[in-house]
């Protein structure tokens, strides 16, 4: 029998249980989430185990991150069941706060990211990554962690979070792990449980247009705007699947690109019923 986690609900209770647990040459992993934990998150759990001593995961849903209009109040939460999950891989910290124990009422100071955060989903969500650099850096004010995990699956945050990391410092390794999909393509996220049936079937065409886009580079296509607009065409053949942008950037600046003559990630987010969701890939010449 695995032991459960033990959970803690405020800074000061996080911080009691590292100092009786953390030795002075023990490591100590992050994996920050919002919970409603899938294969993608235990991904990450799993590589936090591997490389640390210490394992840590964050539950919190973060109003920050969410504008007035998005999803806070919807987005799905199962708090024993990914206790459950948890226990299985032998977590040994869970930090779950409350958003009163996360935020203060007159709370003034806010994380901004400047560049990186301004395109993709931070042109269509003003204030998102605001809101995801101010909670991660107040996930790793309270763990302290030698190394974090985050998937590529959010490929904007991994380098914003990986900027400020840089930019502020912080004495933390950015670890970013592969995106899990299911057999037939969808990749996880919390989101899906939006996805009626004929939408999830829909979404397909989504790592669809990345497939085609990844073969076409393959085949030694550089011209960004043919590769976006085969991409393009696969995923306009579903009319349900309403793309937000689609856009191939730079793999490290996220800087647009019109030919392809260094590695790129080709990202989109698009609206499947009332899921908005997001996917990418890293597009990489043979040569
Ligand atoms: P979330 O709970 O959606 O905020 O995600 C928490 C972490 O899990 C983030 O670093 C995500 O990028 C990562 N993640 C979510 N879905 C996947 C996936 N399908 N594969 C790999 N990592 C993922």
């Amino acid at each position: 029998m695995k032991k459960m986690p033990h959970i803690a609900r405020n800074p000061a209770e996080a911080r009691e249980f590292l100092s009786l647990h953390v030795r002075t040459r023990s490591s100590v992993g992050l994996v920050p989430t919002m919970g409603f934990l899938h294969e993608g998150h235990l991904s990450l759990v799993r590589r936090a185990k591997e490389e640390n001593d210490i394992c840590v995961v964050s539950i919190f849903v973060n109003p920050l991150q969410f504008a007035p209009a998005e999803d806070l109040a919807a987005y799905p939460r199962d708090m024993e069941r990914d206790l459950e999950l948890l226990s299985a891989e032998d977590v040994h910290l869970v930090y779950s706060p409350s958003p009163g124990a996360m935020y203060l009422p007159d709370r003034s100071t806010l994380i901004t990211e400047n560049s990186l955060s301004r395109c993709l989903c931070g042109a269509a969500r003003p204030g998102h990554f605001d809101g995801v650099c101010t909670v991660v850096l107040k996930l790793f004010s309270v763990i302290a962690p030698d190394r974090a995990y985050f998937g590529e699956k959010d490929y904007q945050q991994l380098q914003v979070i990986k900027r400020m990391a840089r930019d502020l410092d912080l004495p933390v390794e950015i670890t970013g792990c592969p995106i899990i999909r299911e057999r037939d393509g969808l990749a996880l996220s919390s989101r899906n449980i939006y996805l009626g049936e004929k939408e999830r079937a829909d979404a397909l065409v989504l790592s669809r247009s990345l497939d085609a886009a990844e073969e076409l580079v393959r085949g030694g296509e550089t011209d960004v705007t043919r590769i976006l607009d085969v991409v393009r065409d696969v995923i306009s053949a579903c009319p349900s699947v309403a793309l937000e942008y689609a856009e191939i950037r730079g793999a490290d600046d996220l800087a647009p690109l019109d030919i392809m003559n260094k590695r790129a990630v080709c990202a989109l987010a698009a609206r499947v019923g009332r899921a908005r969701l997001i996917d990418n890939r890293v597009l990489e010449r043979r040569d």
